[in-house]
């Protein structure tokens, strides 16, 4: 995606994007060794944005309140931490989230980053988690209000930020949804991405509701940590066609 767009603005001389992968002890010195071998950024994936928060010299607003970095600069000896995962989900939406009601599924680091997201935005959020602690906690740091037994009819905007379906997991036996409770004014969203639309999509789009998959949020998300590294406008058609192959 990243290669894609950078060949479509005919940088793909100086710049490309490769993926590294590197052991949670590993983490802080890799990252420290990659501002001198050249590199202007990084993306930050699971299990390492905690440890990316931590090592920062210098975060963004977004990155220190979600608690999470996805995305890192290298500039004048610093690394400067921030985060597109909010801002991308709420790029990804049909319509601004405000005033909404919406269900917020998971309590992880991709949970906390649409809480935040839909907060700020003016969302009326509800959280509900397998681990109720941690949805507890989740509200209590960031806001939204804990939900113990959802009714997801009730809601404008349902978001899937749990983990459920990446392994094959039947979305509708994990989670507090009825395969035939949604509805068609619902916007439903689901984090998880893979090469076959989720369970969850192919439901709610049956009971008319309009749906946002995955690989959208990843495109979104993918094209501002682009424009931070670049500064140049993240060509978003040809990264999202370069992600959906
Ligand atoms: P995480 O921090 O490990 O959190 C995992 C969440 O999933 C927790 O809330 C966990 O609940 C829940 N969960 C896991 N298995 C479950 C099950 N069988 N039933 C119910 N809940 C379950 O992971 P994360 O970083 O938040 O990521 C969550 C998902 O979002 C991943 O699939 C990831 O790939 C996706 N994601 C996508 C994007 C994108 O750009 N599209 C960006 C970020 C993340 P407990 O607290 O009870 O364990």
């Amino acid at each position: 995606m990243h290669n894609a767009a950078l060949a479509e603005l005919g940088m793909a001389g100086d710049w490309s994007y490769e993926a590294i992968d590197v052991a949670p002890d590993a983490f802080e010195a890799r990252v420290r060794a990659m501002a001198d071998e050249g590199f202007a950024g990084a993306n930050v994936t699971v299990p390492h944005k905690g440890a990316a928060l931590a090592l920062a010299d210098d975060l963004s607003e977004t990155a220190r309140e979600i608690g999470a970095a996805n995305t890192l600069v290298f500039a004048n000896d610093e690394v400067r931490a921030d985060n597109t995962d909010a801002g991308g989900f709420l790029a990804a939406l049909p319509s601004p989230p405000r005033g909404k009601r919406a269900l917020v599924l998971g309590a992880g680091g991709a949970a906390r980053a649409v809480v935040w997201g839909l907060l700020r935005e003016g969302a009326e959020v509800s959280v509900w988690n397998r681990t109720e602690l941690r949805s507890r906690h989740l509200c209590e740091e960031l806001g939204g209000e804990p939900a113990m037994e959802p009714e997801g009819a009730a809601y404008e905007l349902i978001v899937n930020s749990t983990a459920v379906g990446l392994a094959g997991e039947d979305p509708f036996a994990e989670l507090p949804l009825a395969r035939d409770a949604f509805v068609s004014d619902q916007v439903v969203v689901d984090m998880v991405y893979g090469a076959r639309p989720s369970e969850l999509l192919v439901a709610a789009r049956a009971e008319g509701a309009a749906v946002v998959d995955g690989i959208e949020i990843l495109v979104r998300q993918g094209a501002l940590s682009f424009e931070i590294w670049t500064g140049r406008q993240a060509p978003l058609d040809t990264m999202r066609s370069a992600a959906r192959l």
